[in-house]
Parts: C-alpha cells; sequence; structure tokens
C-alpha cells in the first residue's frame, strides 16, 4: 500500500532480477533501511521472469554461434524494463555487466544528485546485445572480476548512492573528506584507546592544534595514495598542477 499523504522518494530505485528476493536484503538495515523505511529513497524489484510469454516462462536461450551457457532473451527483458521505466523516464538505465565501465565516487554522486535509476541484473553468459542499444543501456562495472549475477553489483551501486541522499549520513560532512571525494584515498584514522598493544595514537592529532592536524592528515592521505595507488596520485598531482597553471 502506498500512503497518498506521503511524499514521493526523491530517489527511486527499480530493480529488474531474476531473483527479486534478494532486495532490499542488507540495504534493508542500517542507515539504507531507516532511509527506505522514512520514504528518503524507494526501491521496487521486478521479477523479469513474469514478462516471459512462453507456456514454461522461459527468460534464456542458447548463444547464436554457439559456446557454452545461456543469454537472457531480449524480447523479454525489453518488456520487462518497458513496463517499470516509459519512455520518457529521466531516470538512467545501468546495466550490471562487468564489460562496463567501472563505477567511480562521481558517477554515484551524479546518480545520488539524479531522481532515481532503473537497474537490470544480468545472470547467466550475460543478456543479448540488441537490448542493450535498443532501450539505452549504460554498462556499469563494480570491478575487474566476474560475479555470478547482476543483483550484488546492484546492490553495491544502491548503497553507495544511497548514503550519499540528504539526510542518510548522520554526519554530513564525512562524506566529504573520505576517500575518492578528494581525489585521495583517506588519512588513517584512531580513536580511544590512547595506547593500543603498547602503540600509541600520533601526537598530533591528541595536541588540539587543528591547523597541525589538517596538515598531518594532508601529508598521510598523499603518502597512501602514492604508495598505494600511484594512478590517482598522478591524476591528482597532474590536476593540482593543472589547476595552478
Ligand atoms: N559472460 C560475461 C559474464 C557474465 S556474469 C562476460 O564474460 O562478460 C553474469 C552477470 O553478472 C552479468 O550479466 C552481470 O549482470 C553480472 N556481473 C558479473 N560481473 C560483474 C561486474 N564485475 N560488475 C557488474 N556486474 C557484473
Amino acid at each position: 500500500m502506498t500512503d497518498a499523504s506521503a511524499p514521493a522518494a526523491a530517489f527511486r530505485a527499480d530493480v529488474l532480477t531474476l531473483y527479486p528476493e534478494m532486495f532490499p536484503g542488507p540495504l534493508g538495515v542500517s542507515l539504507a533501511g531507516r532511509a527506505l523505511a522514512r520514504g528518503t529513497w524507494s526501491l521496487t524489484a521486478t521479477q523479469i521472469r513474469d514478462f516471459a510469454t512462453d507456456r514454461h516462462r522461459t527468460v534464456d536461450d542458447t548463444p547464436a554461434g554457439g559456446g557454452p551457457g545461456m543469454v537472457m532473451r531480449p524480447d523479454v527483458l525489453a518488456a520487462a524494463i518497458d513496463a517499470v521505466s516509459p519512455a520518457d523516464d529521466p531516470r538512467p538505465r545501468l546495466l550490471m555487466s562487468p564489460r562496463g565501465a567501472p563505477l567511480t565516487q562521481a558517477r554515484v554522486r551524479a546518480l545520488a544528485a539524479g531522481p532515481g535509476a532503473v537497474i537490470l541484473c544480468g545472470r547467466f553468459e550475460g543478456v543479448d546485445e540488441r537490448v542493450i542499444g535498443r532501450r539505452g543501456l549504460e554498462e556499469v562495472s563494480i570491478g575487474d572480476y566476474v560475479l555470478s549475477g547482476g543483483e550484488v553489483a546492484a546492490l553495491v551501486v544502491l548503497d553507495a548512492v544511497v548514503r550519499l541522499l540528504p539526510g542518510v549520513m548522520g554526519n554530513a560532512a564525512s562524506g566529504h573528506t573520505e576517500s575518492f571525494e578528494t581525489g585521495l584515498l583517506e588519512h588513517p584514522q584512531y580513536t580511544r584507546p590512547a595506547a593500543f598493544e603498547g602503540e600509541e595514537i600520533p601526537p598530533v592529532l591528541l595536541s588540539g592544534d587543528h591547523g597541525k592536524v589538517d596538515v598531518w592528515r594532508r601529508t598521510e592521505a598523499l603518502r597512501i595514495t602514492r604508495e598505494r595507488r600511484p594512478d590517482l596520485h598522478a591524476a591528482h598531482v597532474a590536476g593540482k598542477s593543472r589547476s595552478e597553471a
């Protein structure tokens, strides 16, 4: 039942999947779960199989040209997409795919600023190429490894997006100093006790001198990024020299 007096969710997610019972899953608890209950975002998981037209409710078939595995049929997928996302739907339509553009914090931020997303989860060997073009699907990868299906990838995308929606994170400032938001990985974090197994918290962090703390954090963020992600460090340095030119 939808409550007519409740404001429409700011971010509307539709997920198309052969396993709707996997949603909201981990997004039903903690920050995302509370935001879902409050109506900050909405999530509808739709069973793709409901759009199959034959007696056996077939959603896949053998690959044209031969080879192992099965491919998801374009007609069934298109019918499922059209049912949740009319032609004038302003939301981006994402296809979870190891061939897609790797997900970045910038793309996550852009999604969070928009009206929502329609997310198609692949299974088997993937989906017929024609539905990708004809329904304007944007292929998104969550990393260079292969999952058994797009559901876990969709949960990753939504988790990253939902935490950025207004009012979801307790401390709004924490979203801006984190890894990737500044183009750098985050500095090390410490909390009590002051000594843990004989190892002390770096004294500067207990000095109360916010200027010195900022300098230390920035220096550490640069060091960690240089050591662990030379690609990000190089891009950061290049970006800085461009903006200073
Ligand atoms: N044969 C495909 C892999 C299919 S894996 C290939 O070699 O490219 C089955 C489904 O899992 C995919 O259709 C996709 O929806 C999902 N998936 C697998 N790995 C993924 C990843 N790294 N990112 C996003 N989705 C992924």
